[in-house]
């Protein structure tokens, strides 16, 4: 966040708070949304990761995987821990024990992330995604590999997935595309080539590469811009720095959600001749301070 003294044009009239035209992309470059997919993924491979996620209906036994059961101990174990951390609303009994490791059994059953084949499991060792169960962490060294190495087996992921953090995003796009190439499928849109969207004339996207923003007009007058945004006018168009200053230091100057900054004038003139503010700096002594303030004390 800051502001920022720019020359323009002294009769340069763009409209304050108004992202200048040339910082933005052109509205021409949006694509066409595509037809045949919504995330780049091949229809195989839309389908995968929503049975990852269980956003489809899934059968840890298609994966030959065996379903959690309430009492599975890693689940039975969780359950008591949920239980004893509220039990006002879980109640105290066996039966509550046993209604929240059941609920728990179903979530972790309803998506492939928590029913790993070995196959997926060598493919997230392959790409280094299970330093938790393959290396050893040490301040030292990080993480190095265990010796002599271990392959985790996909019952061991599986348990490791149900606590902690867990699969992410990375580790969906290794097991979904290594399964996908094991089946011989494309894993990326044909229509799209992964990109989820396509060109709205031949040329576009190319073109849209080689854009660059365009600086406002120069001239001989002084504005104020705000550079939160893209950046847009703030202040009117000044002939000189100190009719800015004197802008700066009136009930003018809304900075933020405060009418008038409260910078005395010799402040202002010092942040316009510096050119340049950060918006915010922490001092000793002071605590946080706008860049403004900061550049005008140090001028003092
Ligand atoms: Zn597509």
């Amino acid at each position: 966040m800051g502001r920022e003294v720019r020359r323009v044009p002294l009769d340069f009239d763009w409209p304050l708070n108004k992202i200048w035209e040339g910082f933005l992309s052109p509205d021409k470059f949006d694509e066409t949304p595509c037809p045949d997919c919504k995330n780049g993924y091949s229809p195989q491979a839309q389908n995968l990761y929503d049975l990852w996620y269980g956003h489809l209906p899934f059968d840890p036994a298609s994966n030959g995987s065996t379903a959690w059961r309430h009492d599975t101990p890693a689940i039975r174990a969780r359950a008591e821990r949920n239980t004893e951390t509220a039990p006002e609303y879980y109640g105290r009994d066996e039966a509550a024990i046993v209604r929240e490791a059941q609920r728990l059994a179903d979530h972790f059953n309803s998506g492939w992330l928590h029913h790993l084949t070995q196959d997926d499991v060598d493919a997230l060792v392959t790409a280094g995604r299970l330093h938790d169960l393959t290396h050893n962490w040490t301040r030292e060294d990080g993480w190095q590999p265990k010796q002599p190495a271990v392959t985790p087996t996909a019952e061991q992921v599986n348990e490791w997935s149900l606590g902690g953090f867990g699969h992410d995003g990375i580790n969906a796009s290794v097991v979904v595309r290594a399964r996908c190439e094991r089946e011989g499928v494309d894993d990326t849109c044909r229509t799209c080539q992964g990109h989820a969207s396509t060109e709205a004339y031949p040329g576009q996207r190319a073109e849209a590469e080689a854009w660059e923003p365009t600086e406002p007009p120069e001239g001989e007058g002084w504005q104020l811009w705000e550079t939160v945004s893209e950046g847009s006018p703030i202040s009117p168009v000044f002939a000189n720095p100190e009719r800015l200053a004197e802008w700066m230091a009136s009930p003018e100057y809304v900075w933020g959600a405060h009418k008038g900054s409260g910078l005395s004038y010799e402040s202002a003139l010092s942040f316009i001749k510096a050119g340049w503010a950060p918006t915010g700096v922490v001092t000793p002594g002071r605590g946080f301070e706008s860049g403004v303030e900061h550049v005008g004390r140090s001028e003092d």
